[in-house]
């Protein structure tokens, strides 16, 4: 059997002194690993029991996931069929990484709120809180690429959500046009991806260094204030990235907190899995706001990607 190429030294350097030692191993190993597939069904477009027959029935194995009754898992080699199954075609089904449906239940979205996500495509936690607000309400979904905006549009189409508006538009410039407008914001922030590395993937990495974090810290700083200006006093903004790098988490969280230190709180994330740290409060030499602990990294294990959830709230 021939080895796998090896993640990048820097990056493995990086791993050690973000995440504790007694699970560094079980995190290193996931890079190697093909994981099962994971899909959620789309109740606003079908029922639970009527789609899951309709799975088994063509063959697929699917095992429930333990904290959500509209998601299931199929082993990695069903993957490509369930992506070309009928389910999937006329958005009954979705599939999506299980650390990525703790960002909507985080966030919490409730029929008839006005909800902003930030930065949108191609649409997998807009359609899970479409579905959690029972179609009720309001969804703003901005994505400014110009592709994956179309693809967004495709998704949203499909999954049935006619309470999704979209936008093709710079995140960053929605704060100051409609500022106190939404209850809640996601912001699903463009990030270095690290959590999604995958040693069987190499060009996974291929971008990956110092000046990428740096670019992609600075961009989510923009969007972070925006979305946290678009916030009505006693709204809820979740800020996500799938990246493990503190200066893409809790340093952007901590520039926040520093411009408004009396208009918004951390709230301690509870969440239904355990494979997860608190948010950091040291970070190079550098003591961060103590209130950044309230925040979550997902480590990613064999069946689920990594991911840090933050959650903030607008005070009056
Ligand atoms: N939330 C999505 C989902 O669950 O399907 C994934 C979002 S992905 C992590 C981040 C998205 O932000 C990408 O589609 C990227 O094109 C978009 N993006 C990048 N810069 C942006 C900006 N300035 N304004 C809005 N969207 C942006």
């Amino acid at each position: 059997m021939t080895e796998l190429p090896a993640l990048p030294e820097a990056f493995v350097e990086r791993l050690h002194r973000i995440i504790p030692p007694e699970r560094l191993p079980g995190v290193l190993a996931s890079f190697a690993l093909r994981k099962p597939a994971t899909l959620r069904i789309n109740t606003l477009r079908a029922g639970v029991d009527e789609t899951v027959a309709e799975l088994r029935h063509e063959g697929f194995h699917l095992t429930p996931l333990s904290w959500m009754a509209e998601a299931f898992q199929v082993p990695a080699a069903e993957r490509e069929a369930l992506t070309h199954s009928a389910a999937a075609d006329a958005g009954r089904i979705y599939l999506q990484n299980p650390a990525s449906l703790l960002a909507a239940l985080a966030l919490a979205p409730r029929p008839g709120e006005t909800v902003l996500d930030l930065a949108a495509a191609p649409g997998g936690k807009t359609l899970h809180m479409a579905a959690l607000m029972g179609g009720q309400g309001r969804i703003s979904a901005v994505e400014s690429v110009r592709g994956r905006f179309f693809k967004l549009r495709a998704n949203i189409e499909r999954g049935g959500a006619s309470l999704v508006k979209t936008y093709l538009m710079d995140g960053r410039a929605v704060g100051g046009k409609v500022p106190g407008r939404f209850d809640r914001v996601l912001l699903d922030a463009p990030c270095s991806s690290e959590a999604r590395f995958s040693r069987l993937r190499p060009a996974s990495w291929q971008h990956w260094g110092p000046r990428k974090i740096r670019e992609m810290a600075r961009k989510q700083q923009g969007l972070l204030f925006s979305g946290f200006r678009a916030l009505k006093s006693g709204g809820v903004l979740l800020y996500c990235t799938c990246a493990f790098a503190p200066e893409e988490n809790e340093r952007v969280v901590a520039a926040l907190l520093g411009r408004y230190p009396h208009q918004l709180a951390v709230e301690k994330l509870r969440l239904a899995v355990t494979n997860t740290q608190e948010g950091l409060t040291q970070w190079e030499g550098q003591t961060l706001d103590g209130a950044l602990s309230g925040c979550a990294r997902i480590l990613p294990d064999s069946t689920m990607d990594g991911l840090f959830l933050c959650r903030l709230r607008r005070l009056s």
